[in-house]
Formats: structure tokens, sequence, C-alpha cells
């Protein structure tokens, strides 16, 4: 991509478009970033860009920031392509990109690319972590922590760029080619945005399109809507499978982690020395073992990291146990998948913490999980009233109302015996009360601390 006195706008000032203005600045674009958000409600520091001479336009799209001589737009993954200025620069025919593409451009580095509905966060960190294990370079980027445009130009030729990609991101990109591209499943999320199932999985699917037979695509053999993509791509396909003993991939057999890639055939460890809980964690393992196995890292390295690692934070992490009940944060469930995983991978009795922003997510898919684990709900946000029909229709015998996060962990401990677990398994997102999913779990830990 030659930008050198191209003008480039970029559209939403968050922590990607900040990164990719910086980088197009750097290699010569006349970049404007423009944001419909008032400027003391932006988050970044756009004063760093306007030192720089990027020009920063905030309070609305005005009439023209979309005009002919563009080069590109970069927009950020959340604004929907209906948006405005979107559909004015696809009238004039401007390509529309993420900031993904834009950091492809400029990256020295392979890339391993992850998607997925659910398991993306835990299934990057533990790449990272085996990489890391084993001695290859490799750094961790993407929908997680930093922007890849902000740390393109600082890796080696030989240092792995690990990202994890959103279904969102992927549809902006164009030439995004990674070495090796895994898709850990593709459930019935974010339909509000992509419109139907199957436009959900073109856009993840666009993570294999242009890779060629010298790449890797990892898939997730036990998720139809995923393994079906083996069809989609020309690179070679490692399956990975909870249920099967597969001829090529990694799998669970008697018990063990196997690997059975080209020539190597071994067990990596057994199920039962894994540190990470959870089946749903089982099918985040088994890919990232296949990733770091095919990205240069050994069996023990891989083994030492499943030994240890418990996990990453808001993610089915256990908080505290006050009088036998045991806590449970799993803020970062904001799909009812998500929370039918976490639900269903206890064994005791749970007092479910849910609710949230209402996308019109079908809570029905969760009613048989809540009907064989969940005795009490406890429900907040603006989905609570669907999700205690739900619960109603599940039989489940105690549903609470509650106007807030501090009074949901009340009931909840008013509401859980000795021995049960009281668990914040939201299935909605968060921004009907909260910042983020963070900001909901750190305060739920916090609740559950003063107890
Ligand atoms: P993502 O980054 O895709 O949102 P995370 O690794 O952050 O995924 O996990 C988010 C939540 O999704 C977890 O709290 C857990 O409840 C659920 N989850 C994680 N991995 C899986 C999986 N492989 N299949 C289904 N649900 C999962």
């Amino acid at each position: 991509m030659q930008v050198n006195g191209k003008e480039i706008l970029v559209l939403g000032a968050a922590k990607s478009g900040v990164a990719a203005a910086l980088l197009l600045h750097q290699h010569g674009a006349i970049v404007t970033v423009n944001d419909s958000k008032p400027r003391d409600a932006i988050a970044h520091d756009v004063e760093c860009l306007e030192e720089k001479g990027i020009r920063v336009v905030t309070g609305s799209h005005p009439e023209g920031i979309v005009h002919k001589d563009l080069y590109c737009i970069v927009k950020n993954p959340g604004i929907p392509y209906s948006a405005a200025p979107i559909a004015a620069a696809q009238k004039l025919s401007i390509p529309v990109y993420t900031e993904v593409e834009i950091a492809y451009q400029y990256a020295q580095s392979p890339f391993i690319g992850i998607t997925g509905s659910n398991g993306k966060t835990t299934t990057t960190t533990l790449v990272g972590e085996m990489l890391a294990s084993a001695h290859v370079p490799n750094v961790v980027a993407g929908n997680i922590g930093t922007a890849l445009s902000t740390i393109v130009g600082e890796t080696k030729p030989k240092e792995w760029i690990v990202a994890e990609l959103s279904s969102f991101q992927l549809l902006g990109i164009e030439t995004f080619r990674p070495k090796i591209a895994a898709i850990l499943n593709i459930y019935q999320a974010h339909l509000d945005y992509h419109g139907d199932l199957a436009s959900y999985r073109a856009a993840k699917s666009r993570l294999l399109m242009n890779q060629t037979d010298d790449d890797f695509a990892v898939l997730n053999y036990d998720n139809a809507a995923a393994w079906e993509l083996n069809s989609a791509t020309k690179a070679r396909v490692i399956p990975f499978s909870r249920t099967q003993r597969l001829a090529q991939g990694v799998f669970v057999q008697e018990g063990s982690i196997h690997i059975r890639i080209g020539d190597k055939d071994a067990d990596v460890c057994n199920v039962s020395e894994l540190a990470l809980p959870g089946e749903h964690n089982l099918e985040n393992i088994l890919a990232a073992t296949a990733i770091a196995f095919l990205a240069g890292a050994g069996i023990e390295a891989i083994r030492a990291v499943l030994l240890t690692f418990r996990g990453v934070e808001h993610r089915l992490e256990y908080v505290k146990t006050v009088n036998q009940v045991q806590y449970f944060n799993d803020s970062k469930a904001t799909n009812s998948d998500a929370a039918m995983r976490a639900i269903g991978s206890f064994a005791q009795p749970v007092v479910l913490i849910a609710g949230g922003l209402d996308r019109g997510d079908d809570f029905r898919k969760l009613e048989e999980v809540l009907a064989r684990h969940v005795k009490a709900v406890v429900l907040l946000g603006q989905s609570r009233f669907a999700f205690a029909e739900a619960a109603k229709r599940a039989h489940v015998k105690e549903i609470e109302l509650v106007d807030g996060l501090a009074e949901a962990v009340e009931k909840a401990a008013q509401m859980a015996a000795p021995g049960d677990v009281v668990l914040l398994s939201p299935a909605c997102a968060s921004w009907d009360m909260f910042q983020s999913f963070e900001e909901r779990g750190s305060m739920f830990k916090h609740f559950v601390h003063t107890l």
C-alpha cells in the first residue's frame, strides 16, 4: 500500500483507529481522524495526533468528510456499514478497510489469526504462552490488548504476530493472509450486526480467503459451522476434536491430548492434569496446541503451559469461597452460548446472576442448562424480563429481579446454600449498565470480597 501523499479518513478515534492513523501518517499519508463523539468523550489522546499534524474532527460526521479524492477509509470495526459516511464511501467506490488490513500491509512478520464466536482471548493467550515457553519469538495483539498497527513496526521478520480477530475486523480485510488461521467455533452471536448466520459465517470465513497451500487452517471438527469452512480454504487443514480420533490433527485419545501432525504422533498430557477447567476450554486448549505446534513449539513447552495455565480474568474466574459457597466471575460471557458453557461446567447447584444489554438474543437455548444446573437466578439489566421468561419455562424455582449488581450479589448470597456456586455469567453485553464487561466483572469481584 503506497499511501505517500494520499488522503485517508480514519473513522472512530478508539485505540485501533488512533494506531492506524499514526502508522499511515508515518508512511506519508494525509490523515483525518473523525469521530461522532464530542472531543471530551474520547478516551484516547487525540492531541498527540494533532501535534503530529493529523487533522481531528469530532462531534459529528460533517458533510464533505467523505469526498472523491479519498484513497481509502479505515473504519472502527464497531461502525456498521449502514452508517452514513460508509454508505457515502461505497457510492464513490472508495475502499473501506479495518485496521487489521492496514497493519498487515506494513508488517514484516508472519501472522497467526484466531477467530471464533467464543474462546478467542483464551486461545490467543494460550498460544502466546506456549510460544513463549518454547522460546519462539512472538507478540500477542489485535482485539486483545495492543492494536496491531502499534506493534507491526517493531516486530522482527521471524517473530509471530498472534492476533485475536473479531468478525467485525475481518469484514474490512482485503489481502490479509495469516500463515496459520484458526476458527474455533461459529455460534449464533452478533446477529444484530451481521443480520443472519450465513453472513456471520461468511465474515469469519474471510480469515481463510487469501491463504495458499503454504498456510495452515486450524478448524474445530466438532462444530459443524466452523468445520464446513474446510472446503473454503486452499490452506492445509488441521482439525481439532474433543470427541473424535483423527487421522491428522489434535484430539483426545484415551484421556490424553494427542498431536498427530505430519510425522509427529505423540501425547501431550492427560486431560485430568489440565489446570484450566471446563469442556469449552478443552476445545480452546486443543486449538492452541495445534497452533503452537505448527508455529514451532515443542511438546514439552506446550505441556508445561497446559499444566499451569489457569485462564484469563473474567472468564470463568474463581473469585472466593464465602460460607462454603464458591463465587465465579464469567462477566465475559456476553452471549447465550458462552453462558451455556459456563453454567454447564459445574456439577454443583448454581445460583446464576445474568442479564444485561438487550440485543434481541434468544435465551431459549439456555433453558435446558437452566433446568439442569440452576437452582435460582438473579436478573439485572435491560434483558432481565426476557431472561425471567426463559427461567420460568425452565422451571427455575427462584427468580429475582434486581436493579444493580451490589443487590444481585447480596441476593445471590442469601439464596445460595453451602456447596453451591454463585456464578456471574450474564449471557448479555454490559453496556446498558457498565462501561465494559471488565468493569462489570471487577465490580462483581469487589462486591464478593465485601460480603
Ligand atoms: P472471546 O474472546 O471469543 O470472547 P473468551 O476466551 O474471552 O472468548 O471467553 C469468553 C467466554 O466464552 C468465556 O467466559 C466462556 O464462558 C465462553 N467460552 C470460552 N471458550 C469457549 C468455547 N470454546 N466454546 C464455547 N464457549 C466458550
